[in-house]
């Protein structure tokens, strides 16, 4: 496998006609005989996007030449901006190869804390440019062999080897597609090496992913020692496998598990297929709809004995929890600190899962602390073991389902590998998408240090320079509205602060969870929710209102999409990939929107697609759509109603297995809603926004939901375009008229 990365040369004569343009071009000459590129430029230029070149280069040349020297003052700026490009290199690699190239006499005016950095001085002309070029060309090909990790470099050479294969998949390589028109276009879209890598896991020398041998099993390890765990496992199947198979490696029907009632639906079903009890520890909430942290107080022996005890299910001796898992990091970004957990909770609960989809970065930066699972340096507890499931593809570079599973033993057990893998069988398919592993092993080696770090960094950094700018922008617009980014009221000014800055404190205002205990979680900065006007952390009201809903749609029809969307918030994250240019978009086009909504421009001319699709709304204007939305909202409360059906007690009428076991015998009724009241559910009840499930198996319908669904009727037929999704309502057209119904046990 051949790969492009050229050898940078940075020389202010690299194109003149004198003596030194003349060498240095006849090194690039003999660079490029050795089969390698060369990229030749004249100057540093902006310093620290030039230094992005280190990820597309195999080395850099820098040129100095005895006239840069010729002054002090020339030579302490020769020697300054030697240093700072050196260092912004080394910022974010250790490794690649930098050589300085120039006249012998200039060599002693390098300092030494520079020197250490190169891997060699080229003297002009000492050599042939045949003998350096050789020495460079063997430096850059020694770096490039050394960056694969374990399973993507056997999967290169596999791919790159040409055999013929008699095993699945059926496509041979990619040779089936190309027999058929359709199949043409598929292998020209994704190209010949996606296929070539598409094997099946009777490829010995290819490890197998299902026993983590070979190099699978070599890149396990690596990716272990990088995110600092005692154990790590590859799953290509999103951390919704993940969840499973932790939870089936230590839980047996009829076990309590105590597990925050806003997580995953992953985990409902992982309570579901287990046959738990399932105890809830419950999240306060504010009333922009944004989750925050499970109070420290739930967490106690006695609020946690107090709940076990109150349910109905328990039976016998068997209540100690088996397991409890945590959404680390909420869908708005609120983590907890987990060595106060792990203090409180050490020998009370087995098993500690941080279901940390949405916090895979957190562990290659400092800023995160102790607000991350699993990382350096951290202590084990004494009895209960730790575990962290992170989606490497929702925050790292990983393809989608990239997901991966960390454990940290305790003092006195450490992970049974050989029965944990049982449970791993149980989840994982037999033929798993090597492509995936790949992505999974080389999202780990992008993250180690100091490279994961300076990308971490990065976007903490343009996190942070975006809500600047979105309060510059309300700064200069004054008195007329503008959007918020929820946060804290203190910013730093420049840089990304510190940890302490993000911490949310009892009594802070602008968090709306009321009392909270010290350092018990912060915010992840990373995680932006936009709050658009209308409604007051206290749930009040005001104007203008602008539901959030109509601000998504204006922005996808502008090529921008948001990651959620709630009443008057939506939420963008700040990943690894984050470039200026696409949160500058964002920006902009929110100042748009405002001007659009301002004027109340009509919908034709804002949003044609969505007005194609419903021309209803045609000649409404956008300020006058927002306004009716905003009034119906108010009308119904809706902030409050939607706070409160989350924070209402749920009865359980029968365990979650058993509900969905009469689902399975179809022992169940389709109960419309307006009959719901008292109903055991057998289906997961879920509303977008926000995506959290609400209603679980076996659980009884109260008041408050049936309102909540009664309103989402009314709401839907009268805003056609902006329904608010409910996952596990059936709809069907009795006598002419949409009605909802649930599927409830009978
Ligand atoms: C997305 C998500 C999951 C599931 O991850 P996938 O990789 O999409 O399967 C689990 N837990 C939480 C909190 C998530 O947000």
């Amino acid at each position: 496998m051949r790969f492009r990365f050229p050898v940078v040369i940075i020389d202010e004569d690299f194109r003149s006609e004198n003596a030194s343009g003349l060498g240095v071009r006849a090194l690039a000459k003999a660079i490029e005989e050795e089969g390698i590129e060369v990229l030749g430029v004249t100057s540093y230029g902006d310093l620290s996007s030039f230094a992005q070149q280190q990820s597309r280069a195999s080395a850099f040349i820098l040129s100095i030449d005895d006239e840069q020297f010729s002054s002090p003052e020339d030579t302490d700026k020769a020697i300054s901006e030697l240093r700072a490009f050196v260092a912004e290199i080394r910022f974010r690699n250790v490794d690649i190869p930098i050589f300085l190239y120039g006249e012998t006499r200039t060599s002693r005016h390098i300092p030494n804390d520079v020197l250490r950095e190169l891997h060699g001085f080229i003297h002009m002309f000492e050599d042939t440019p045949e003998f350096i070029a050789r020495y460079v060309a063997r430096e850059a090909r020694a770096y490039l062999e050394s960056l694969p990790p374990p399973f993507f470099r056997a999967l290169t050479h596999y791919a790159a080897d040409g055999s013929y294969s008699w095993h699945c998949p059926g496509h041979s390589g990619g040779v089936a597609f190309l027999k058929s028109p359709v199949g043409q276009m598929f292998h020209q879209f994704f190209g010949e090496n996606l296929l070539r890598a598409d094997v099946c896991n009777s490829v010995d020398e290819l490890g197998a992913l299902l026993d983590h041998t070979g190099p699978v099993a070599a890149s396990e390890r690596n990716a272990a020692r990088i995110c600092h765990a005692d154990h790590l496992f590859f799953v290509t199947n999103g951390t919704s496998t993940s969840n499973k198979i932790v939870w089936h490696s230590c839980v047996a029907p009829g076990d309590v598990v105590l597990v925050d009632r806003n997580c995953h639906k992953s985990i409902l079903h992982a309570i579901t297929m287990t046959g738990a009890i399932p105890v809830f520890l419950m999240p306060t909430r504010n009333h922009y709809g944004i989750i925050g942290p499970i109070p420290l107080e739930e967490f106690s022996e006695e609020s946690v004995r107090r709940k076990i005890e109150a349910n109905p299910f328990v039976r016998g001796e068997n209540k100690k929890p088996r397991i409890l898992t945590l959404t680390q990091s909420t869908y708005d970004g609120v983590v907890y600190n987990v060595e106060t957990l792990k203090q409180r909770l050490d020998g009370r609960v087995d098993t500690l899962l941080f279901d940390e989809a949405w916090l895979p970065h957190a562990a290659f930066h400092d800023f995160y602390g102790d607000y991350h699972a699993i990382g350096a340096d951290r202590p084990r507890c004494r009895e209960s073991m730790i575990f962290s499931t992170q989606s490497t593809h929702k925050l790292l570079a990983g393809l989608s389902q990239a997901s991966q599973i960390l454990v940290q033993d305790s003092d006195m057990r450490a992970l049974d590998r050989d029965m944990f893998n049982e449970a791993y069988l149980m989840h994982t398919s037999t033929s798993p998408q090597y492509a995936i592993i790949a992505s999974c092993d080389v999202a780990a080696a992008m993250m180690e240090p100091p490279g994961g770090t300076a990308l971490v960094e990065e976007s903490i950094l343009e996190a942070l320079d975006f809500r600047r700018a979105m309060r510059k922008v309300d700064e200069e617009y004054g008195e007329a509205w503008w959007f918020k980014v929820w946060g804290p009221d203190y910013l730093a000014s420049e840089g990304i602060g510190e940890r302490e800055d993000w911490v949310l404190r009892s009594g802070d205002r602008w968090h709306g969870f009321g009392d909270l205990a010290e350092g018990f979680n912060m915010l992840d900065p990373i995680k932006a929710t936009v709050i658009t006007p209308g409604l007051a952390v206290d749930g009040a009201f005001t104007e203008p209102g602008i539901p959030a809903a109509i601000v998504t749609k204006y922005l996808s029809e502008h090529g921008i999409i948001v990651e959620k969307t709630g009443l008057y918030s939506f939420f963008i994250m700040f990943t690894i990939g984050i470039t200026k240019g696409r949160w500058n978009s964002l920006l902009t086009e929110l100042q748009q929107f405002k001007d659009d909504f301002d004027r109340n421009q009509p919908l034709w001319r804002v949003l044609p697609e969505f007005v194609q699709r419903h021309p209803r709304y045609e000649r409404v204007g956008l300020r006058d759509l927002c306004t009716s939305i905003h009034d119906v909202y108010r009308r119904n409360d809706v902030a409050r109603l939607t706070t409160e059906m989350y924070l209402s007690s749920m009865e359980p009428a029968m365990k979650p297995a058993d509900a969905f076991a009469r689902m399975a015998h179809r022992e169940i009724e389709r109960v419309a809603v307006d009959q719901l009241e008292g109903r055991a559910t057998a289906v997961l009840l879920t509303p977008y926004p926000p995506g959290i499930p609400l209603l679980i198996p076996g659980e009884r319908f109260n008041t408050t939901i049936v309102r909540y669904l009664q309103f989402a009727r009314e709401f839907n037929s009268t805003f056609p375009g902006f329904e608010t999704e409910i996952h596990g309502l059936v709809d069907e057209v009795v006598d002419g008229e949409l009605r909802y119904f649930v599927d409830c046990v009978r």
